[in-house]
């Protein structure tokens, strides 16, 4: 057997076995082939340009066969090997527990809330203002003496602000809340906070161009399912003064007296240190924010206890929004 046979044999060989041996394999016949080409060049004289042809072929050989040594790309399926996986019949797959969805924690301000009614916010103050509604035209004697249009809304501007917050007296969020507490009902708050355009649009008369509206110390409300009989609601309000300990031996705020003056409403309002309550009829102040056709009741802050100081409307106060 040549060396140059032996090698073939080698080469061919590598192709069947794995790859560790593969390499040794292969290694074997690159050496046959370089012995046998050092063997064509120590020959004799005369046949040295012979020798040079061998080598020249047997080198080209080499490189050919040493190109194919790829091995992971050239191996066919069939040297592809799969172990199998042992279990033992006790052995089980990966079980993964039930998913269970969570349940959602309330917010604060869902719990402070009377069942699923939400603790009034100052958010329910906003503006009811809108550039959709129709001018206000006054009329006197038949002709046009004013016309008012209405502001663009709480998307526009914000609440009224103090100290760089937006605010509304607490009072009010106090005392309302209290009303959807004891009754279980939902307050209507028919108009909160109203900037000075959309209160010259609502009531466009001189002495209602100080509305405490502006500086978010009034409300306009309803309770609804109880449209008909305000004045429980009313009483709510008294026993709230009664009850609160903050108020307990101050007659000022614990006892509410008659306001005799003359008002725009039938009813006599009520009033302590705190606030001013007006009852409205049917027929009874009646704005583009109070279009309802129920009895409404009217709360006007008039005491602010954290200040010590009384509530009064000032124009500089009024303006005191942000524009969006
Ligand atoms: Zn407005």
């Amino acid at each position: 057997m040549t060396l140059e046979l032996a090698a073939i044999i080698f080469l061919v060989l590598s192709l069947c076995v794995s790859a560790p041996l593969r390499l040794c394999v292969e290694f074997l016949a690159k050496m046959l082939f370089w012995i046998k080409c050092t063997l064509l060049f120590n020959a004799e004289t005369q046949r040295r340009r012979d020798a040079e042809n061998i080598q020249q072929q047997f080198l080209f050989l080499f490189f050919l066969l040493a190109s194919c040594q790829n091995s992971e790309q050239s191996t066919s399926s069939s040297h592809t090997r799969c172990d199998p996986i042992d279990r033992l019949h006790t052995d089980h797959g990966l079980h993964l527990p039930a998913i269970k969805p969570a349940t959602q924690q309330p917010y604060p301000w869902q719990t402070e809330g009377v069942g699923q009614l939400r603790a009034i916010q100052k958010d329910y103050f906003r503006c009811k203002g809108s550039n959709l509604h129709p001018p206000h035209i006054v009329l006197q004697d038949g002709k046009e003496t004013g016309r008012f249009y209405d502001c663009a809304g709480a998307e526009k501007h914000s609440l009224p602000v103090v100290n760089g917050k937006e605010f509304i007296y607490p009072i009010l969020l106090e005392l309302l809340s209290e009303i959807q507490k004891q009754t279980g009902l939902p307050v209507i708050i028919t108009s909160g906070h109203r900037c000075p355009a959309h209160n010259a649009y609502l009531d466009p008369r001189i002495k209602a161009q100080s509305s405490k509206h502006m500086i978010g110390a009034e409300v306009d409300f309803y309770v609804q399912d109880m449209q008909e009989t305000p004045e429980k609601v009313i009483q709510i309000i008294f026993n709230f003064y009664n009850s609160q300990a903050r108020y307990q031996g101050k007659k000022e705020y614990q006892t509410f007296s008659r306001f005799e003056k003359e008002t725009d409403v039938v009813v006599a309002p009520w009033l302590n240190k705190e606030i001013f309550i007006k009852l409205h009829s049917k027929t009874e102040g009646r704005n583009f924010d109070n279009r309802h056709p129920y009895p409404y009741i009217s709360i006007q802050v008039r005491f602010d206890r954290e200040k010590n100081e009384r509530v009064v409307f000032t124009p500089q106060q009024a303006q005191q929004f942000l524009r969006k």
